[in-house]
């Protein structure tokens, strides 16, 4: 690499959140090379499979990039998520959260701010799922995961869901 790209930040509210987004697109949007985006895959921006080209939610991609930009300037303790419209770390409202198991590495929380009530999202290890959970309070879980899980072990955990009962009495 010859020259250090200067950090810079991204207006996330130029993605459309209900739209999938190609690599191409997103370089167009931000006015950065496909190799850029094709980095934030690998450094954790997960696309709709696994297949090239490359598809991606805007969700994820506004969350991806939030989160890397928050953490740069803001760092959130572990019951905390970055809320853009208040600028600064917020606890979720009620403490609830959404989890989405994107894949055996990644899950997104997501959340309201307590503030002011904006969608925070932030990106989280799927590891440390049982951790969310006794952090905050599970709203909903979703799994998103498309191929049969291959540690039975894993499928149990997420069954043994605590708040499960107070969502469904
Ligand atoms: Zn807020």
């Amino acid at each position: 690499m010859p020259m250090k790209p200067k950090k810079r930040t991204y207006n996330t509210r130029r993605i459309r959140l209900g739209a999938s987004y190609s690599v191409q697109e997103v370089s167009k949007l931000f006015g950065v090379h496909k190799n850029a985006v094709l980095k934030w895959v690998k450094d954790g921006l997960s696309p709709i499979d696994k297949h090239r080209p490359y598809l991606l939610y805007g969700r994820d991609l506004a969350a991806y990039l939030n989160t890397k930009q928050g953490n740069r300037k803001h760092k959130c303790k572990p019951d905390e998520f970055f809320c853009f419209k208040c600028r600064v770390p917020r606890r979720p409202w009620g403490n609830l959260v959404d989890i989405v198991i994107r894949n055996e590495i990644r899950l997104n929380l997501s959340a309201l701010c307590g503030a002011c009530g904006t969608v925070m999202n932030r990106a989280g290890a799927a590891r440390k799922l049982s951790e969310y959970q006794k952090i905050f309070t599970a709203q909903s879980k979703r799994d998103e995961r498309i191929t049969a899980c291959p540690s039975p072990s894993v499928t149990c955990d997420i069954g043994k869901d605590a708040a499960r009962d107070e969502l469904h009495p």
